[in-house]
């Protein structure tokens, strides 16, 4: 699932007529380990201080990854989502991404954690100002991407320390608990699943 849908958010620049001709190699095909891997680590090696979080959602490089596996990969790997493409593991990421993926395909309610209770099924995403799972500091939402074609990033600045350039740093509030939207509060919003915040 999701797939198109995060292919339109990921969206085409400017000149690209032929978007299907762009797409990466599917995480999710039999294939993947074998053929579409190399392909993927080669798209994404062109631009090396692309930040991975960025990057990963880019359906060019490798298609079907939307802003929840992203985020709960990059945990998992301990990486932070605004890392240089260059500077990350990027194999280990990419299998951490399909095992979560295939291993979600299968459920009928996707988790990543294997606890399916409300507000346990995820360690980072849609869980803002709320307690981590491994650390128990709060875990944090900024945008990512460029200008225009962001995204939400959440992540735990404990487990995956790095650079966090469009965090300002200020308290956030649990998801559904407040008025204000987690970061930057505009139409960008839209990619990010309000379904997955609950608890
Ligand atoms: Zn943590």
């Amino acid at each position: 699932m999701g797939t198109g849908r995060a292919l339109l958010a990921g969206g085409p620049t400017a000149g690209e007529s032929d978007l299907i001709g762009h797409l990466g190699p599917d995480i999710l095909a039999d294939a993947f380990p074998a053929d579409g891997l190399a392909q993927s680590l080669e798209r994404l090696a062109r631009h090396p201080a692309r930040t991975v979080g960025d990057a990963l959602l880019d359906q060019r490089n490798v298609a079907g990854i939307g802003t929840m596996y992203m985020a709960e990969t990059l945990f998992l790997q301990g990486v932070s989502p605004w890392q240089p493409v260059d500077e990350v593991d990027l194999p280990a990421a990419l299998h951490r991404a399909r095992r979560l993926m295939v291993r979600g395909a299968t459920q009928a309610q996707q988790n990543t954690t294997g606890d399916p209770r409300r507000g346990q099924d995820m360690f980072v995403h849609g869980r803002s100002g709320r307690p981590c799972r491994r650390c128990g500091g709060s875990v944090r939402v900024a945008m990512i991407g460029e200008p225009t074609r962001e995204r939400t990033a959440f992540y735990c600045p404990a487990c995956q320390p790095g650079p966090t350039p469009t965090d300002d740093g200020r308290p956030q509030r649990p998801l559904g608990t407040g008025s204000r939207r987690p970061v930057g509060g505009s139409t960008r919003v839209q990619t990010y699943r309000p379904g997955r915040a609950r608890g």
